[in-house]
């Protein structure tokens, strides 16, 4: 669960979103001839050999309206601060400039690996003008072409190399949560409410740098890692408030989480940005917990929590699964009920059901609401199996897949849940056909 993050940084169109898109992956965003069209995501994941990680492209954070100077300082800040190995990318066409000088001198500062790429050479004839970039004081510029595709891999074996070991990485079997929101929900205060007084805050183990931004503590007898508390706690930086960051600081919480506790603020309701930010706890498959904060600052009657939760399902229908817990930091009020349900939640996440009960419950479920047919054939159902859990995942084996819609999968989806216990968890269910 602990992938290592890499940022991509660079002055304006030297082509990191490009080369962020290329090693993503997909080829969903089309390059164009116009600068700042190629990023609509500045937070992916890629692979290279056996190595998964996180990237961010710094590029797609800005703050409105400031200089350059400002504007780079940030990124670079966001780089060294989120990545575990900086991508400093300089353009081989025009050579080294000021601007590249000024990003420079901000990475020296930092004790973070940085590879230095050379992008747009696009002809191995004009691999001399490399030369020019040692006096960055990277070392060995590596020369690529992000639109061509070429000297990628060479780039990430260096990238991969710089990772930090394995083993330097912490691992227990505590329960990792994140608290999850937009500016000003109250997660910070939710943070030293769900602290209080009486819990026992594990001592952090120097050394790594997980810990340093992560709280272990330890709850009604449960051990839990509160990830990424630092990200909470004010800094107060200058791009800390832009909204990129924010759901890109969210997106590598829930990476690094089992459970998410979504954060909403009851005075304000809900906005895009939380839709954003639940939409990738759940494709990540994450036991997702609603919170609705600041609970003692509404004037109420006794429909106000109904009318508060019907909204809540109608916004995120996708989410029916996820508990919804009414809540003050302030007050504390519910807050001594959080770990218990962090727990259950994640039990469920976690959670094995025997085949043969599972087959009972689909077999009765076909009983009741027969395969559809499609054109004159209809859909059979063999057998499931549970084959993963975090989160729970289910193999259906069917004679064509092609005849299971969307709306069968979502009532078997239904009859599992009614007969085993998923509450706080997505499942997903794969159909299969048997060969
Ligand atoms: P960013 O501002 O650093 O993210 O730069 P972009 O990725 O938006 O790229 C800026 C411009 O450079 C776009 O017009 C890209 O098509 C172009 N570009 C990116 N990579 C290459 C490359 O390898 N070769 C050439 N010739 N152009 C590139
Ligand atoms: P964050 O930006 O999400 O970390 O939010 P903070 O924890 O910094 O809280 C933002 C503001 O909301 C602060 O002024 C808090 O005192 C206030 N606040 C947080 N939780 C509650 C709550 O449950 N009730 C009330 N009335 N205010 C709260």
């Amino acid at each position: 669960m602990a992938m290592p993050t890499v940022a991509f940084i660079g002055r304006p169109n030297v082509g990191k979103s490009t080369i962020f898109n290329r090693i993503a992956g997909d080829r969903i965003s089309i390059v164009e001839d116009t600068p700042g069209v190629t990023r609509d995501r500045i937070y992916s994941h890629g692979e290279w050999l056996t190595t998964k990680f996180a990237m961010i492209d710094t590029g797609g954070i800005q703050i409105s309206d400031a200089p350059f100077s400002t504007q780079i300082k940030s990124q670079a800040e966001i780089a060294i601060d989120e990545a575990d190995v900086i991508v400093f990318i300089v353009s081989g066409k025009e050579g080294v400039t000021r601007d590249d000088e000024q990003v420079a001198k901000i990475l020296y500062r930092s004790n973070k690996p940085v590879v230095l790429a050379v992008n747009k050479v696009d002809n191995p004839e004009n691999r001399e003008n490399i030369y020019d970039f040692y006096s960055l004081g990277f070392g060995d510029p590596m020369p690529i072409s992000g639109v061509h595709g070429l000297g990628i891999g060479d780039l990430l074996d260096k990238v991969v190399e710089a990772f930090p070991k394995v083993d330097d990485q912490i691992d227990n079997d505590d329960i990792r949560f994140s608290i999850i929101g937009r500016p000003n929900v109250g997660k910070s205060s939710l943070v030293n409410a769900i602290l209080g007084e009486d819990r026992v805050i594990v001592s952090d183990i120097a050394g790594t740098t997980r810990d340093a931004i992560d709280t272990r503590f330890e709850a009604d007898g449960i051990k839990f890692t509160m990830v990424d508390t630092a990200g909470i706690r004010k800094r107060g930086k200058v791009y800390e408030n832009t909204e990129r960051y924010s759901v890109m600081r969210a997106m590598k919480a829930i990476d690094q989480s089992s459970v998410i506790l979504f954060v909403i603020n009851a005075e304000e309701g809900i906005r895009e940005q939380d839709k954003k930010v639940a939409g990738y706890a759940h494709e990540a498959g994450k036991a997702i917990i609603t919170v609705v904060n600041k609970w003692d600052t509404l004037k109420k009657t006794n429909h106000t929590q109904q009318d508060f939760e019907t909204l809540i399902r109608n916004e995120f229908q996708y989410m029916a699964y996820s508990p919804i817990i009414f809540v003050s930091a302030v007050t504390k009020q519910r807050i001594e009920k959080l770990p218990q349900l962090i727990k259950q939640v994640y039990d469920n996440h976690e959670k094995r059901v025997q085949s043969s009960a599972l087959n009972d419950v689909i077999m009765d479920a076909v009983a009741v609401h027969p395969t559809p047919t499609v054109n004159g054939k209809r859909l059979r159902i063999y057998y499931a199996t549970q084959v993963k859990a975090g989160p729970p995942t289910f193999v259906v084996f069917v004679n064509n897949p092609d005849l299971m819609h969307f709306s069968y999968v979502r009532f078997l989806e239904n009859q599992i849940r009614e007969n085993f216990d998923f509450s706080g968890t997505p499942i997903k269910i794969i159909k299969r056909s048997r060969k």
